[in-house]
């Protein structure tokens, strides 16, 4: 499993993105608050079925916590994208941050030169690839 690594250039934010069989679920962020969460809890820690329901998990002092949160996911294509090679890319709709108070979306990838969302000063790069 594969994704891609993020940092910022100003703070020690970081993020890496796609789908972890450790966490058994897809690495999500909040673009306002920088809370980060997975979309798992589902059938297999492998990867998600298409059209298969998932649930929000905070990443809490204990370990997961699941939220009320669930979002139904689409697996979306690869192949006409290179950029996203191997990295497991899904489609879940509009899934609200649950920590704060904005109408933010939770992403699970950001565009190269985005603003922090932990610092809200430094710029965001992809640093590398993250193997789970
Ligand atoms: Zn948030
Ligand atoms: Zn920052």
């Amino acid at each position: 499993m594969m994704g891609h690594s993020y940092s910022c250039d100003r703070c020690d934010f970081e993020f890496c993105s796609g789908w972890s069989h450790h966490a058994g679920g897809l690495f999500v962020v909040c673009p306002s608050c920088a809370a980060q969460f997975t979309l798992g809890d589902g059938q297999s820690e492998w990867g998600p079925r298409e059209g298969e329901t998932l649930r929000l998990m905070a990443l809490g002092p204990d370990g997961e916590e699941p939220t009320e949160i669930r979002a139904v996911i689409h697996i979306l294509p690869r192949e006409n994208d290179e950029e996203w090679d191997l990295v497991v890319r899904l489609n879940f709709g509009n899934v609200p941050c649950p920590q704060c108070d904005t109408d933010e979306k939770l992403i699970q990838e950001f565009d190269a030169g985005q603003s922090c969302p932990q610092c809200h000063e430094g710029k965001i790069e992809r640093t590398g690839s993250c193997i789970y």
